[in-house]
């Protein structure tokens, strides 16, 4: 596995992490990544890297989905 570089969290400075939910009845997963300090996250992805690239480009824009 490569490492990931996730950001620290454009609000709070907090560690982020990556979280998958899989929603009922739906053969798939939903990828975000979730400030554990105060719980910014980006919008759900279908694909990891899509994610962690959204949360690291927020710099500039900190609005929640
Ligand atoms: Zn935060």
């Amino acid at each position: 596995m490569a490492n990931i570089d996730l950001k620290s969290c454009t609000f709070c400075g907090g560690e982020a992490f990556v979280q998958k939910s899989r929603i009922d009845g739906i053969v798939r997963f939903f990828i975000s990544v979730v400030c554990r300090v105060c719980f910014a996250q980006t919008g759900n992805y279908t694909k990891e890297a899509y994610a962690i690239e959204a949360w690291n480009r927020r710099g500039d824009d900190g609005k929640a989905d």
